[in-house]
């Protein structure tokens, strides 16, 4: 199997620029220089690694060496396109600027300039990684870029563009070279797989695509591992487990029995079976937050594939399947389990029983939280009530108040954070006591912050039918202490 390893990237490297994959811009002004002959003798190629740049540079080497160019492609048939091919052409120096970064590198290479080409008509000098010469170095290159002798072709390649000098920039035509999306290349493995009668299905190229985070080098490279891994068989269940990755069905699972008071008791038997499957379950409150997070990414629209990690083909299932469910609700989650994540890589917890101990003591907290009344539910509450108050009212309206419209709500208007942290257990579950009123005010009434009819003493014979706007507003007050609302969401009060 090790005879497959590196064959990949090699047996693939295109050796045309029209099987380049993404790059199309720099591979097309390329080629406009060519049909438009007008060749640079100073390139420079910037972009993320792995993504074509040293590719590129040799075709186009190829090219300008080229004895029976096809248009702008080289032949790849001559002996000239063969030796650079091998990485044995005379006239095309491949320098690793990251080991040879002294001046008197640079110096050799001016030597070695002045000689014709050999095979060739042109000399092209590759520098890889050109941002680690040294200041001298780049002085000594920089004069050779001043005046080229007319047979030499320089190309520069590097991934940090702001290393290079100006001086440097300001003699080369720059191409600019990008990360490939993962849909891009999650089509380019595919064609792979099928030319290599590999297994798969579509979960699986997507994670070997996400694997190689945008570089088609470390994409092909974590397939090959891929391969020696599954057998050939680069399935979504197989890649997932290769990585790590629970995959979305076990989260969705996950949410499920946390919003469903039924059924917490799955929570935990989920956690015990993890933990008795030496699964990492710091990593994956990690993954189940990414994937809490990408739902609220998913139900605003936001949903970006090179950010998530998550198939193209579940984000539909997951919009569909979380239409319902409140963009609180999942904030509070998302934040708690960001905070229990961070705490246990503060905790430096000794065995991975320790973390499923702490793990069910957090996810017994984060039920309590979910059984808090949520904005949305009082919302719908206090929509009832404040119907029931205007027919009140209606029936009353020989008591001549003016007042007849309500109020509309005023939201408490300290900014105070929406999740209550799992830490603070000793808060009293039922309704957060609004801290809003324990501030400075005097301990004018001793107000018991049970209930709606219990929370305003002064009214407690008919709180239904009191307009008062200022009770509405305590009463509001207290019940959204602690939670940031809206204010548009009260329109259709
Ligand atoms: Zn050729």
């Amino acid at each position: 199997m090790n005879e497959n390893h590196q064959v990949l990237f090699r047996k693939y490297r295109p050796q045309f620029f029209k099987d380049v994959i993404y790059q199309d811009l720099a591979v097309g002004s390329l080629q406009n220089a060519f049909k438009t002959k007008k060749i640079g003798h100073a390139y420079i190629f910037i972009g993320p690694r792995g993504v074509g740049k040293t590719t590129i540079a040799r075709i186009l080497a190829k090219r300008l060496n080229c004895e029976n160019p096809d248009g702008v492609e080289p032949c790849n048939k001559c002996l000239s396109c063969m030796e650079i091919t091998k990485g044995n052409s005379n006239d095309v120096m491949e320098i690793d600027a990251a080991s040879n970064s002294g001046v008197d590198n640079i110096r050799d290479l001016r030597e070695n300039v002045k000689f014709n080409a050999m095979g060739g008509r042109y000399r092209v000098y590759i520098l890889d990684e050109v941002h680690m010469l040294s200041s001298a170095a780049f002085n000594a290159l920089l004069k050779t870029l001043e005046e080229p002798p007319p047979h030499v072709v320089f190309i520069l390649a590097t991934t940090e563009y702001h290393k290079i000098p100006e001086t440097i920039l300001s003699r080369c035509q720059d191409f600019h070279f990008r990360k490939v999306p993962v849909a891009v290349l999650q089509q380019y493995v595919e064609t792979l797989c099928v030319k290599e009668n590999f297994k798969f299905d579509s979960e699986g190229l997507f994670w070997i695509a996400k694997k190689g985070d945008g570089s088609v080098r470390d994409t092909l490279s974590f397939m090959e591992q891929a391969v020696v891994f599954t057998d050939g068989n680069l399935t979504g269940a197989k890649l997932r487990k290769m990585i790590g990755y629970h995959g979305i069905d076990t989260f969705i699972e996950l949410l499920e029995d946390i919003l469903d008071p039924a059924r917490s008791a799955k929570i935990f038997e989920k956690l015990e079976t993890f933990f008795q499957e030496g699964m990492d379950l710091i990593k994956f409150t990690w993954d189940f937050l990414e994937f809490l997070n990408s739902l609220l990414l998913i139900k605003d629209n936001l949903a970006d594939r090179e950010s998530l990690n998550i198939p193209v083909e579940d984000l539909q299932k997951l919009k569909l399947q979380f239409r319902e469910l409140d963009r609180e609700v999942l904030i509070l989650l998302a934040e708690n389990l960001f905070l229990i994540h961070e705490k246990m890589n503060q905790m430096k917890l000794r065995s991975s029983y320790e973390v499923k101990v702490y793990l069910e003591i957090q996810f017994r907290k984060l039920i309590l939280e979910r059984e808090k009344p949520s904005v949305s539910g009082l919302l719908a509450k206090l929509s009832d009530l404040t119907k029931q108050i205007q027919s009140d009212i209606g029936n009353l309206s020989e008591a001549g108040d003016k007042e007849t419209e309500v109020k509309k709500p005023v939201i408490p208007e300290a900014k105070r954070p929406t999740a209550q942290i799992p830490t603070n257990v000793n808060k009293p579950t039922a309704t957060t006591s609004a801290a809003l009123d324990e501030k400075p005010s005097p301990p004018r009434q001793e107000t018991p912050k049970e209930t709606v009819t219990s929370s305003t003493p002064d009214t407690e014979t008919k709180p239904k039918s009191s307009a008062d706007p200022n009770e509405m507003e305590k009463l509001l007050k207290e019940k959204f202490a602690g939670m940031e609302v809206d204010p548009g969401q009260f329109k259709n009060l």
